[in-house]
């Protein structure tokens, strides 16, 4: 049995080691910078790296990293020993404040959008002090953050740090308003994550599965998750095991695994851990994602963190789960027992109902990817669309103060469950409403639109700014007042009445809302080429510029990156499929017509009485799908070496996306037909029968 208080956080340098390791006025100091963020001194940082470099080295560490989270949307790490030569055959183990400060690592291979030629290779990673280091096999770990020699932002951990850091203070500077002095404010992140896990050795015969992570080609099994007998069920021995290994791995790294169920599909699974301040959170989700694909393979199994793995099944998500807290603790976004009453929270839910509303493109953005785009409006994702729940209790407060009429608190209500043994409890004031991407949850918000490989570093760097930008808004208006009890009112009022329309409490999934959110002025950008466009809208660049987040150079080189990365993922599934298609379906198919045919030759040859027409039949549909088979093959051949010509990042992601995946689908719209009558002797692939029920 292991000790779970004794292992959690053992391999971090978390607040406990550092108490117990560093000098009073050094621990001190360095708490300063983490809790309040001033600037750390050098002299600081040269004790801090020895204390580091002594705890890792006697837990076995040989090596250091600056851990970095650059464009590409994973992590990257390179290790450099502690060793250090003295005199001239020996070395000591070495690492000072300098190393832990700075790194640099060649950038010029990492995607800068533009931002840095190649022959401009310098790149920096700059410590966090505020994320703790970790240990993992022997090497220390120090989240950085990356950045070129000119500054410019070549990750997401900076832009996030810095949307941090606006928030805070224009978050104090609110509740000034309110007569609280507060030194700092965080957003504070908890991310659930959704994942697939399939037998290695099915996943190691499908080319689809391992060079993009979503199956290509694939018949729909007999059962899917129809009987609703998936989602809560209880879990096989296997997984069982791979989830006590998992939640082991990631208490010694002091992330706080707390939740785990199976999902709605067969063979997906969910882990949520207990929130954190967004960016240790955005670092935990990074190592949770590590860490579930390193723990699945020692259990001979795969995790897929692909959005959409399987066709016609649901796919992963992330639910970022978001709220605001105070140094002293208060939860901002908890609306009390009186929410009516509560101006300071119907302050910031004006500031939250405005900044969706006026930013909706920016957080569409936030979540765009190639494999994201197969869910957002699909049957288990919110729509393209983005709206706001607010539940019942929330929307009548609203409506109250909009039509300056009474508001009636409707109070707990007792459940009765008619069964006197069983405890009563009280209800909660409004259900829960899982088709809103935006949705209140009784102390936070829940942005649900997040593909499960996102990195949360990017649509949590939109919240914070979009909010720093509405509340520091709000403090210039009242700020300005002469009666600032009357300004905050009006301007709540005001600001509910003009943004309503952004909240919707109905069913997000249904067919109506796209055409009611239509009619309501609502952007609804199903695909990413779609959405990203909008990035540099002269709007987005100004809230950017303005806070301090990023510069004009830096998000047209996101936009750039993200259009890129686009038509770069499909041309590799369109590569994947055409392979596929050519090298295996196609001749294997064939070999099985050849077989009915012999077949067919071989009855004839004994007797003409011998009824040949099943196999006839099944050599004629097979012959044709083949020939469209080849042709779409041939089509899809013209639509990549188009594609890949284009020069316009744009132009190109529109090609893949109405060319090149259109035809994709086709293409795979005949293979999944003859998958359905081929021999499964002869199909070159384990199926979805074996993907998903496998394990
Ligand atoms: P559900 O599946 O019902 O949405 P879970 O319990 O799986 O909920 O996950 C809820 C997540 O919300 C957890 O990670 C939890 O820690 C997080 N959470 C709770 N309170 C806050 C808060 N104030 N700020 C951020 N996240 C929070
Ligand atoms: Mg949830």
């Amino acid at each position: 049995m292991v000790n779970i208080p004794e292992l959690f956080g053992s391999n971090v340098f978390n607040d406990a080691t550092m108490r117990e390791r560093l000098p009073k006025a050094t621990y001190k100091a360095l708490k300063r910078t983490i809790d309040l963020g001033e600037p750390l001194d050098i002299s600081v940082a040269n004790v801090v790296a020895n204390a580091m470099k002594d705890w890792a080295v006697e837990k076995g560490c040989t090596h250091y990293t600056h851990w970095f989270q650059p464009m590409t949307g994973i992590t990257a790490e390179k290790h450099d020993s502690f060793i250090n030569p003295e005199g001239n055959d020996s070395v000591i183990m070495d690492f000072g404040g300098k190393e832990l400060v700075k790194g640099e690592p060649d950038a010029s291979s990492f995607p800068s959008g533009g931002i840095r030629a190649t022959f401009e290779a310098r790149g920096y990673t700059a410590w966090d002090p505020t994320s703790p280091a970790f240990i993992r096999d022997t090497t220390l770990y120090i989240p950085t953050a990356f950045c070129s020699y000119t500054g410019e932002a070549l990750d997401k951990k900076t832009p996030l740090l810095r949307s941090m850091e606006v928030l805070s203070k224009a978050a104090c500077r609110t509740l000034k308003l309110f007569g609280k002095d507060v030194r700092k404010v965080n957003s504070t992140v908890g991310p659930e994550q959704e994942y697939f896990l399939v037998d290695k050795k099915y996943y190691d015969q499908r080319k689809d599965l391992i060079f993009t992570g979503r199956t290509l080609f694939g018949a729909a099994a007999p059962k899917g998750q129809e009987l609703d007998d998936h989602y809560f069920g209880s879990l096989k021995t296997r997984v069982k095991e791979f989830m006590a290994d998992l939640d082991v791995e990631l208490w010694k790294l002091g992330i706080t695994s707390k939740t785990r169920h199976n999902e709605v599909a067969p063979a997906q699974h969910e882990v949520a851990p207990i929130f954190a301040t967004t960016n240790v959170a955005t670092d935990h989700n990074q190592l949770v994602m590590e860490t579930l694909k390193k723990t699945a393979e020692k259990h001979g199994m795969v995790c897929l963190l692909h959005e959409k793995p399987f066709a016609g099944v649901n796919g992963s998500g992330k639910h970022n789960n978001w709220s605001l807290s105070t140094s002293d603790g208060e939860n901002l976004i908890s609306p009390g027992k009186d929410p009516a009453n509560n101006t300071q929270f119907l302050f910031i839910l004006a500031a939250i109902m405005k900044g969706v509303d006026e930013f909706a493109d920016l957080l569409r953005i936030s979540v765009a990817s190639a494999g994201n785009d197969h869910r957002l409006g699909a049957n288990e994702a919110p729509p393209a669309i983005v709206s706001m729940f607010l539940g019942d209790e929330l929307e009548a407060v609203v409506e109250s103060i909009v039509n300056k009429t009474d508001y009636e608190a409707p109070g707990k209500v007792p459940m009765h469950l008619g069964v006197d043994v069983l405890p009563e409890f009280k209800k909660d004031t409004t259900d829960r409403n899982r088709t809103s991407p935006f949705a209140f949850t009784g102390n936070r918000f829940e942005f649900r639109m997040l593909g499960s490989a996102v990195n949360i570093a990017c649509p949590n760097i939109m919240i914070n700014t979009i909010m720093a930008e509405e509340l520091n808004q709000f403090c210039d208006e009242v700020e300005a007042a002469e009666d600032k009890e009357v300004a905050i009112k009006r301007l709540i009022r005001r600001t509910f009445k003009e943004h309503k329309r952004v909240v919707f409490n109905g069913d997000g999934y249904s067919s109506e809302w796209p055409v009611e959110a239509e009619k309501r002025g609502l952007s609804n950008y199903r695909t990413l080429p779609e959405a990203v466009a909008h990035f540099d809208d002269q709007k987005n660049i100004d809230l950017f510029v303005k806070n301090n987040v990023h510069d004009e150079i830096e998000i047209k080189a996101r936009k750039e990156i993200l259009l890129e990365e686009y038509a770069k993922e499909i041309n590799i599934e369109a590569l994947t499929m055409l392979e596929m298609a050519k090298q295996d379906i196609l001749p294997a198919v064939s070999r099985f017509v050849k077989e009915l045919t012999d077949t067919v030759l071989a009855k004839k040859q004994l007797s003409d009485a011998i009824p040949t027409s099943v196999e006839t039949d099944l050599i004629m549909t097979l012959s044709n799908n083949l020939v469209s088979f080849a042709d779409k093959i041939e089509k899809l051949e013209e639509a990549v070496v188009k594609g890949s010509a284009i020069e316009s990042a744009q132009e190109k992601a529109n090609f893949y996306h109405d060319t090149v995946f259109a035809t994709m689908n086709e293409l795979r719209a005949v293979s999944d037909a003859m998958e359905t009558v081929t021999s499964s002797e002869y199909w070159p692939y384990p199926t979805y029968d074996q993907l998903l029920f496998g394990v």
